[in-house]
């Protein structure tokens, strides 16, 4: 299945929905691209300002962290103002990718804010934002990656009303997401393993699941038979 992949693991930690926008489209045009930047911490962006500034003979760092060029030209972003300090951008270089117009790119809710900046795609609904509502995305997305999602928080993120119950609301939403799911990693499994390596981040941690804890090959195959069936 066509997808993107990062090319540092510590820029990994995008915005999910971001992601996934791009992997529709991945799937969609039938060719898998390669993320060269996506989250940047203060500490990145220092190694890259240095790497910038080393490369480009002339240039100078400003006392805000940004590099411009001898003739003006910015060419890093000054210290914790770019939006993928936020986990709400990421730099495709892919030549296809490049050449993508925005007008291609609403289809899957993706756009490039910056013509001159070919490479760095958005979700169309982060356009605009403040900072506050920056960081909190960014806050959210690094909780995200510790723990597992509650029914409240699922509810929150679905947009229906946050009671913690599982009624019969919040497990249609659950679904529809099911659904959707299914487009992006497709059901047709035949083994355990296969199912754990395709669909899973961290498949070392799982593959040694499988060879160790008795019932859990059929635990996952329960999990794919029934996504076939479209219950849950
Ligand atoms: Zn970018």
């Amino acid at each position: 299945m066509p997808c993107v992949k990062f090319k540092y693991q510590d820029e990994s930690c995008v915005y999910p929905k971001l992601i996934n926008a791009v992997n529709i489209m991945c799937i969609a045009k039938g060719r898998n691209c390669l993320c060269t930047s996506g989250y940047r911490s203060v500490e990145k962006q220092r190694t890259i300002a240095k790497e910038v500034l080393a490369g480009n003979p002339g240039s100078h760092q400003r006392e805000d962290g940004s590099v411009y060029s001898k003739n003006g030209e910015c060419l890093a972003a000054a210290y914790g103002k770019s939006n993928h300090c936020y986990c709400i951008a990421m730099d495709i270089c892919d030549s296809w990718f490049k050449l993508l117009e925005n007008e291609e790119l609403k289809k899957y809710g993706l756009v490039k804010p910056m013509s001159y900046e070919p490479w760095h795609v958005q979700l169309l609904e982060h356009t605009g934002l403040s900072l506050s509502q920056k960081e909190a995305i960014r806050d959210s997305v690094f909780k995200g990656v510790k723990k597992d999602m509650t029914v409240k928080e699922f509810q929150a993120v679905t947009g229906l009303a946050v009671d913690g119950i599982a009624g019969p609301k919040t497990k249609g939403k659950a679904q529809e997401l099911v659904k959707v799911c299914q487009k992006i990693l497709g059901n047709n499994f035949e083994s355990a393993e296969e199912t754990v390596r395709i669909t899973q981040k961290n498949p070392e941690i799982w593959l040694e699941k499988l060879k160790t804890e008795q019932y859990f090959p059929d635990f996952v195959m329960n999990i794919v038979e029934r996504m076939k069936g479209e219950r849950l």
